[in-house]
């Protein structure tokens, strides 16, 4: 016999996508995980905190080194203010932050407000903590429907899942819209959850607003980042949540018993990760446009139509005019037959919207984006 709890949710369709690619030796633009290395200071900070001997439990909630760094980086670039001994929770990544703040929150029948297109995990959040997800789609060109959003809310909503940029649409909110979705989450009480991973990566210009540092949001906000995107380090599985201590206090209880800890040399090798100097972000967030730039015009070459993404490294596009497979038996064939292998659509759609998409990342070397290309022209002849 096994859970109804987990009879709401299916295995990970992009890891899934992931398998698949290895068995037909595909390039994985599916997972999004840098297949380049991780900056070399960073990993000797982590080879070297092993070599000390920091191969022990840390606190629970996080080694002090390390919250003490994410307090300082919080109040100069999130304008968050989080005092590193009670509002800080390190994490197994922001996958257990997210995992942890839902169940530290949420009552069963609760409901939780979520923007369509959505990361994955949203939907197993919300099925283990009980939640019943209310999904609020963006319009066509990704800006808010501001009645559907204010629709969404009644009395028996409890939170909104936040993430910008965006996973998969690239969408970064702007202060005005953060500014209307505070507001309704004041007038109605709700907490806000925010999933901030791709916080440092941004293109043309745009600026990250973490809702958290907005008048009146401070209490209501759990604030979730971690290191697996910033520093090319998905594998070390280090993230973070910053709220008030009440909702702290409640996230690091589930904490405890979930996972203990993180990895605690890798911990300390994160501390040292904040304390780069500015122009370690400047060169990520240029590196990745030079990347966005040339999947870009290898999709819309290939026939696909699609936006440039503001933030974050992923496009979503629509699967190219004439091509009479849904997204699941497209994905498939790409994987298969043109040696590409993406996300399908319906993964970060309720609706039948995403039947019609593909997920692509970026992060990626130019040369594996180039050889993508290639093999993408195929798909055009
Ligand atoms: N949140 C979003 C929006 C993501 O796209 C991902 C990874 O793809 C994660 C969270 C996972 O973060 P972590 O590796 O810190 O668990």
């Amino acid at each position: 016999m096994l859970s109804r709890r987990v009879d709401h949710f299916v295995e990970s369709v992009i890891r899934d996508m992931t398998r698949l690619s290895i068995k037909h030796n595909a390039i994985n633009l599916a997972q999004g995980f840098p297949d380049f290395p991780a900056p070399p200071e960073l990993k000797r900070a982590a080879a070297s905190a092993i070599m000390d001997d920091y191969n022990q439990y840390s606190i629970t909630w996080g080694a002090k080194d390390l919250r003490d760094e994410i307090s300082r980086k919080a109040s100069e670039y999130n304008h968050i203010e989080a005092d590193p001994e009670s509002e800080i929770t390190v994490t197994c990544g922001a996958t257990e932050a997210m995992m942890a703040s839902m169940l530290a929150i949420i009552n069963e029948g609760d409901e939780v407000v979520v923007f369509e297109p959505f990361y994955e995990n949203y939907g197993p959040d919300a099925a283990v903590s009980g939640a019943i997800p209310r999904l609020v789609p963006l319009n066509e060109d990704n800006s808010i429907d501001e009645e559907a959003l204010s629709s969404a809310f009644n009395k028996k909503t409890r939170a909104l899942i936040l993430n910008t940029p965006n996973n998969p649409c690239g969408k970064v909110f702007t202060k005005r819209e953060l500014k209307l979705i505070a507001d309704l989450c004041i007038e109605h009480d709700v907490t806000v959850v925010t999933d901030e991973i791709y916080e440092y990566i941004l293109y043309d210009n745009k600026k990250h607003v973490s809702i958290g540092s907005l008048d009146g949001m401070g209490d209501r906000t759990i604030t979730i980042s971690g290191f697996s995107k910033t520093y090319s380090v998905t594998g070390w599985r280090i993230g973070y949540a910053l709220a008030e201590k009440n909702l702290t206090s409640a996230i690091r209880k589930v904490h405890d018993f979930l996972t203990v800890g993180a990895p605690a040399p890798l911990q300390h090798a994160c501390a040292s990760a904040l304390r780069f100097p500015d122009s370690y972000y400047e060169e990520l967030a240029k590196m990745y446009d030079g990347k966005r730039k040339l999947l870009y015009n290898a999709l819309i070459k290939a026939g696909f139509k699609c936006m440039m993404p503001e933030g974050a490294y992923y496009i979503l596009a629509d699967i190219p005019e004439g091509i009479d497979m849904d997204d699941m038996a497209f994905a498939r064939y790409m994987v298969s037959e043109v040696g590409v292998a993406a996300v399908p659509g319906s993964s970060f759609f309720r609706s039948e919207a995403g039947k019609h998409k593909l997920r692509f990342t970026f992060s990626k070397k130019d040369e594996t984006l180039m050889e993508a290309a290639r093999r993408l022209e195929g798909l055009s002849i």
